[in-house]
């Protein structure tokens, strides 16, 4: 495995690996590694003969009062992580290499970046998808992988890649939970014990909202109330949103559309969380 910090120096190793006929593979993190990260490696491997997996806390997705400064950074047990799961390349850039002095040119993610995560966090989505197109272009990857957890930024990849006609395929992953439901995510060391108990109260939401597609509802107002109900158990949870929204658009609609995406978002204590559940009328 080759661990590169230099954009300059990616050149060349990926030229190795496309001189030996092998696909590549891309799977970009924030590091802090857990096992929704490594099914991702898995996706790709399953596609692609090589991999290359980025660990980049990338400043500009970061609101000025978020948790840029203290967001966890545990490079030697990723490094390890990813060693064992045969991965090619880490590409793991310093913040002034990937962002000189100067660089000012950046993406607008459209109005859907606009919309729950990105009403919440202003800008958030222009950063993400700003710094996915940039690591698009130092790994010029086959095929990306990105997880459905977050699948309002699974939605705006897409659409750029089509949008924008970024040679890549995109691919996802299925979310890794915990035993109680909590999907994983490098944020959930903040939480204290009691809020880690509390913490799958999101996925309890989506469940209930579940029941209510298979019964057949399609009442937007009551998958709202439904979820918001469930929600209500945790007081100490306050939530940014919890609805349903339509695959193919990521918006609302009323009734809602056979195909949809369950949302749910919110505060526990200080820590962010969110979640979502994909249901399909022919499942
Ligand atoms: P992050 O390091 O949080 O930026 O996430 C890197 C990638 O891992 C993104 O594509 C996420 O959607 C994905 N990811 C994060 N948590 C999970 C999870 N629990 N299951 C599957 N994929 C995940």
């Amino acid at each position: 495995m080759r661990v590169i910090a230099d954009p300059t120096e990616l050149r060349p190793a990926l030229a190795d690996l496309r001189l030996r006929r092998k696909t590549i593979g891309f799977v970009p993190t924030m590091g802090a590694l857990h096992d929704g990260h490594l099914s991702l490696v898995r996706v790709s491997r399953e596609q692609t003969s090589a991999v290359v997996v980025s660990i980049f806390v990338n400043p500009t997705q970061f609101g000025p009062n978020e948790d840029f400064r203290i967001y966890p950074r545990t490079p030697e047990a990723d490094l390890e992580f990813l060693e064992r799961e045969g991965v090619d390349i880490v590409f793991m850039p310093p913040t002034e290499l990937m962002y000189p002095r100067g660089s000012k040119i950046t993406v607008y993610a459209g109005p859907v970046g606009e919309t729950f995560e990105g009403a919440i966090r202003p800008g958030h989505f222009d950063g993400v998808l700003t710094i996915v197109i940039k690591l698009f272009n130092l790994v010029q990857p086959d095929v990306a992988v990105f997880g459905q957890k977050d699948a309002q930024q699974l939605f705006l990849i897409r659409r750029m890649v089509t949008d924008l006609n970024v040679p890549v395929r995109v691919m996802e992953g299925d979310t890794i939970r915990e035993s109680d439901g909590l999907a994983k995510s490098s944020r959930n060391v903040y939480l204290k014990v009691q809020e880690r108990e509390k913490a799958s109260v999101l996925h309890r939401a989506l469940a209930t909202g579940q029941r209510l597609f298979d019964a057949g509802n399609r009442s937007l107002a009551d998958f709202q109330r439904a979820m918001h109900a469930e929600l209500a158990f945790v007081p100490e949870f306050t939530p940014d949103y919890a609805t349903a929204v339509s695959e193919a658009s990521f918006m609302e609609n009323d009734p809602v559309a056979d195909s949809v995406r369950l949302i749910v978002a919110g505060r526990l204590g200080p820590v962010r969380l969110i979640d979502n559940f994909r249901l399909s009328a022919s499942r």
